[in-house]
Order: structure tokens, then C-alpha cells, then sequence
């Protein structure tokens, strides 16, 4: 976005921008999950994350598949957004020492991210539907169910065990 023009015109530019935000915003994720496995110590948690690693790969495949079914290059734009809820996920574990404590604050991390995954595509999602193109809603959809997915298996296990043994 330039400084000078308003390079967003129509609700088509805005679907495009929005799209390079989460394009960008996955590949941070990308970066980010291996030090949250590395810090997670429950087994399931561990496993949960690294599971989700292997899904983001997949969304940014997915991603770029509608960059290319909209006829436009893939290409990320900054989003200080994702970089700020990864930034504070990073400060906030390194000032816990209690491992059981870090978990739960890892979860937390990681629904921040996935809240944020979720509010980007739901929007994705009803503007492809908008402009005409169901093609790429349902291709985003199938990014939007895992993100939700992850989100609630995220509480089941804050809820029925990780919450339980922090506050022991
Ligand atoms: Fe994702
Ligand atoms: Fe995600």
C-alpha cells in the first residue's frame, strides 16, 4: 500500500490485499510453531502443535492455489497484526519458568493465532462468495474448518488437563 495512492480500489483489491495478509501471516506461523513444540511439554500439546505445522503448510499451499485461481501472483504484504500476537507469544513463554505454566500459556498463544487465522479467512470467504468466486471460498474453507478445528481441540485440552496440572 502506497503512502501517496490509494492502490486499494475495488472489494476485488481489498479480497486480494487481505489475501496477501493471511499469505504472509501463515508463513510467520510457519516460522513460529517449531519453538512452540520445542517449549511444549505435554506430549498431547507437543503433538497438537506438531500436527498443526504440517496443516499450515498445507494452508499456504492452499493460499497460493487461490492466488493463482484469482490470476494474481502470490506474494505476501506485511502484517504487524500476526507479528504482534507472535511477538507477545514469544515474550510472555520466555517469562515463565514452571513448565506446567508455560503450556497453558502456550495455548493461549496459539488460539490468539488461531482466532486471528479464523477472523481472516471467515472474511476471505464471504468476499470470494461476493465477487462470484465459490471456487476459491470453498478452497479457503477447507483452511478456515482446520483453523477451527485446532481452536477447539486447543481448549479441550487446556480444559480437561493442561489448566488443571498449572494450577497445581
Ligand atoms: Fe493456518
Ligand atoms: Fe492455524
Amino acid at each position: 500500500m502506497g503512502f501517496f495512492s490509494k492502490d486499494i480500489k475495488t472489494l476485488d483489491d481489498l479480497f486480494v490485499h487481505t489475501l496477501q495478509d493471511i499469505y504472509y501471516a501463515e508463513k510467520q506461523i510457519a516460522k513460529a510453531l517449531p519453538k512452540m513444540i520445542d517449549k511444549a511439554t505435554d506430549p498431547a500439546l507437543k503433538a497438537g502443535f506438531e500436527k498443526h505445522l504440517s496443516e499450515t503448510k498445507g494452508h499456504i499451499e492452499r493460499v497460493e492455489q487461490v492466488f493463482e485461481m484469482h490470476g494474481v501472483e502470490a506474494k505476501g504484504v506485511d502484517c504487524p497484526a500476526i507479528d504482534g500476537i507472535l511477538e507477545e507469544a514469544d515474550e510472555v513463554s520466555g517469562d515463565i519458568d514452571d513448565k506446567r505454566v508455560l503450556d497453558a500459556g502456550l495455548i493461549a498463544s496459539a488460539q490468539a493465532v488461531e482466532h486471528y487465522e479464523m477472523t481472516r479467512y471467515g472474511t476471505l470467504i464471504a468476499w470470494a462468495k461476493q465477487l462470484g468466486r465459490n471456487d476459491c471460498a470453498s478452497v479457503l474453507k477447507q483452511n478456515l474448518d482446520e483453523e477451527k478445528a485446532t481452536d477447539k481441540k486447543l481448549t479441550e485440552m487446556a480444559e480437561s488437563k493442561v489448566n488443571l496440572q498449572a494450577a497445581e
